[in-house]
């Protein structure tokens, strides 16, 4: 079973069908974790799952106060257990919470695909999203009703397009994360590369130039990949934290 399919079951299991998805504390008390969240002024641990005596704990620190990573902790410390990872401790690090390394942090990897198919469902999301209205709106909207971060709703909606997409995260003009739509056969980009020159991202970042909202621009032919046409891109800018979501579509 793929943590995708896990997620599915435990949400036909659970009768969760409204949204957003805020059930831990039901979850929890059903299948018998103890959990307690707690402001641990720890900036690089975000959550754990013990087992103890055959008992499982959960814990959550809630120190970031960002509401949409404190929910998403819970649903990959849920992935953990539900996934049954073999182990009787895993410490959970911010830099867990968000891994894709699936060579070193296989366990990881897969909570957070579980995090990421529990708080978005398929079905939902199928209904939402679609090559032709994936653009700020439809990606923010999702976000908030769903309550998880506009980068967990990348990361998971891409999957359900039918052309070729690929996403791009990138903070002070370096890449921090990639992701690719199943179809996109382009190049993939890895973290701590810097931005290609002609981007529409890049230009963000070196001319802070303010690109038009829901709009996909052409870029020169090569800028972000081989394809034959010129791809289009939608740049999605974060100036408080100087990121920035860049969308190519090909
Ligand atoms: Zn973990």
């Amino acid at each position: 079973m793929t943590p995708e399919q896990c997620a599915a079951q435990v949400l036909s299991d659970f009768s969760i069908t409204d949204i957003p998805i805020l059930h831990f504390p039901h979850i929890c008390e059903k299948r018998g974790i103890k959990w307690d969240e707690y402001p641990y002024n720890d900036a690089k641990y975000s959550g754990a799952l013990h087992k103890i005596d055959g008992e499982y704990y959960i814990l959550i620190n809630s120190d970031c106060g960002i509401p949409t990573r404190i929910n998403f902790t819970k649903a990959h410390e849920l992935g953990h257990f539900f996934l049954k990872h073999p182990g009787e401790k895993f410490e959970c690090s911010s830099n867990d919470i968000f891994t894709t390394d699936i060579a070193n942090k296989p366990s990881e990897v897969e909570a957070n695909r579980f995090a990421a198919a529990f708080l978005l469902p398929q079905d939902k999301m199928e209904l939402l999203v679609s090559d032709d209205n994936y653009d700020f709106t439809t990606i923010s909207g999702i976000a908030s009703s769903y309550a998880v971060s506009i980068q967990t709703t990348v990361i998971r909606t891409i999957t359900f397009l039918q052309g070729s997409f690929r996403a791009v995260w990138a903070v002070n003009g370096i890449v921090q994360w990639a992701i690719k739509s199943p179809h996109c056969k382009q190049p993939t980009l890895y973290k701590g590369q810097p931005l290609p020159p002609q981007s529409i991202a890049h230009k963000c970042f070196a001319d802070n130039y303010i690109p038009p909202k829901d709009e996909y621009i052409k870029v020169p032919h090569g800028t972000w990949g081989h394809a034959k046409t010129p791809p289009t891109e939608l740049v999605i800018p974060f100036k408080k934290i100087n990121a920035i979501l860049s969308i190519t579509k090909w």
